[in-house]
């Protein structure tokens, strides 16, 4: 096994190492670089890499590689490359964009002379993805909206199945590459990439983060990376191939039925759109049974504004029911 170098630092088997990646520095003449943390075992393995806040304002994903930090997993083989916030410069600003106004998990896979953010996309490819096998990447839902947790990937590749199945959350999407995304730079390299999506942007969730580290181990163990972990608490998973965002059919407040991992029936009304003079506006429905993935939190909408995630998942739909009621009851009272 050989050394690693990432931005000239070298990494040999069983070394962990924090490096300072250089990346554009700030107009007030000030560095930057992204932190990386790498862990090598001293067995050949696998290379993952975990990143978060891709987009600047998505937390949880920053707390689950701090927790993993101080976890201290005892790596036996391969290496692990964390990168607790790819967008630095969105996490200064505590917003999802880049500087430059741009979303960087649009700018993959950039360019060395490209925009700001399609140079750190570059940076990101060149120096962590191009050496890594897999990686998991850690989202939440946007700005005041919420995410049901829950993987996606490219489920029709077994390999990547697997690994979706193998963090254990009960829904998992079968998600199109989009493009511009890291997952699609990164599947295009050869690198197998799962996304974790759970939570609220600009908050800590603890059921999403508990969630989210024990994912990550999950995943880290079915490579053989770390020691086994026991298999009770992993359920069965369900694939959705089908999402759809329900959109408000008129502008009012917003009271709230259905609330996230819900099971909604065809045409059940989700919230009430109401006038502030009281009189009720308008019923947002489900228009097909599924699930509830994704919900808006504030109580307010405009006409077109996207309220409810829901995922389709055919005849399945009671069973994903009541496993994502077992996952959040396990998790409550390991929280509680
Ligand atoms: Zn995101």
């Amino acid at each position: 096994m050989s050394a690693l170098s990432i931005a000239g630092v070298e990494i040999r088997p069983g070394e962990q190492r924090k490096i300072e990646l250089p990346i554009a520095k700030l107009y007030t003449d000030t560095q930057m670089s992204l932190p990386v943390y790498v862990m090598r075992g001293r067995k050949a393995g696998p290379t993952v890499f975990v990143s978060a806040a891709l987009h600047g304002d998505e937390l949880n994903g920053v707390e689950i590689i701090r927790r993993l930090m101080v976890s201290k997993p005892k790596l036996r083989a391969g290496t692990l490359i964390l990168v607790p916030m790819v967008n630095v410069y969105g996490v200064l600003n505590q917003s999802r964009y880049m500087p430059d106004r741009r979303d960087l998990n649009r700018c993959f896979p950039g360019s060395a002379s490209g925009s700001l953010a399609g140079r750190l996309a570059h940076t990101f490819i060149k120096q962590i993805v191009r050496l890594c096998d897999y990686g998991i990447d850690l989202h939440t839902g946007a700005i005041h909206r919420s995410n049901l947790p829950q993987i996606r990937a490219d489920l029709d590749d077994s390999e990547t199945l697997a690994l979706a199945k193998a963090f254990a959350v009960p829904v998992l999407l079968n998600a199109q590459l989009r493009d511009g995304s890291l997952r699609e730079a990164a599947v295009r390299k050869g690198t197998r990439v799962l996304v974790y999506e759970a939570g609220e942007a600009l908050r800590f969730d603890e059921l999403s983060i508990r969630i989210g580290v024990r994912g990550v181990l999950n995943v880290l163990s079915d490579l053989g990376m770390v020691r086994k972990r026991s298999l009770k608490q992993r359920g069965s998973q369900f694939v959705a191939n089908r999402s759809e965002w329900i959109r408000a059919s008129a502008s009012g407040f917003v009271q709230e039925f259905a609330k996230l991992g819900k099971l909604v029936d065809e045409g059940e009304p989700l919230a009430q759109i109401n006038s502030p003079l009281g009189e009720l506006i308008e019923q947002c429905r489900s228009t097909r049974s599924g699930i509830v993935i994704g919900k808006q939190n504030i109580p307010l909408v405009q006409e077109g504004e996207a309220m409810y995630h829901i995922a389709y998942f055919g005849s399945d739909e009671d069973e994903v029911a009541e496993q994502i009621e077992q996952m959040q009851e396990a998790l409550e009272e390991s929280v509680n």
